[in-house]
C-alpha cells in the first residue's frame, strides 16, 4: 500500500516528500554507482515527489547513458533520490533511496536484486 513519506540528505539540506510502497520489494543494484553507494531505490511518479528544499544546494551526476540525474547534496555528500525518466513510457520518476527516508527499517523490507552493470 502506497504511504506518504518524508527524507532527506544526513546534513538536512534536501529534504522532500513522497508517496512510495514499500510492500514492494526495493531495487538493490550492482551498477558501478548503485553498488559503491549501496543504495536502496523504489520509484514513484515525478507528481508524488516533492522536494521540500535543496534545490540548489545539490550537485548533480550523469554516467553511461546519462539517462538518470544523480543528486547529492554538496554539503554532506549524500544522495536521497535521483531524477529519471521510465524508459518504457517516457514518464518522469524519482527513484528515492529509501535507507534515506525517515521511519523506514530497511531491514525488513523485500530487496529485489537488479543486475545493473549490464545496462
Ligand atoms: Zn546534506
Amino acid at each position: 500500500m502506497k504511504q506518504n513519506y518524508a527524507g532527506g540528505c544526513q546534513c538536512g539540506k534536501v529534504r522532500y516528500e513522497v508517496a512510495l510502497d514499500l510492500d514492494q520489494p526495493v531495487i538493490s543494484c550492482n551498477c558501478s554507482r548503485c553498488g559503491r553507494l549501496g543504495s536502496l531505490l523504489s520509484f514513484a511518479p515525478a507528481e508524488e515527489f516533492k522536494l521540500i528544499s535543496g534545490e540548489g544546494d545539490m550537485t548533480e551526476y550523469q554516467f553511461n547513458k546519462h539517462a538518470i540525474h544523480h543528486l547529492f547534496c554538496a554539503t554532506c555528500g549524500i544522495q536521497s533520490f535521483a531524477r529519471g525518466t521510465n524508459p518504457k513510457t517516457g514518464a518522469e520518476m524519482a527513484a528515492v533511496n529509501v535507507r534515506c527516508v525517515d521511519g523506514v527499517d530497511v531491514d525488513a523490507l523485500k530487496v529485489q536484486k537488479v543486475n545493473g552493470k549490464d545496462f
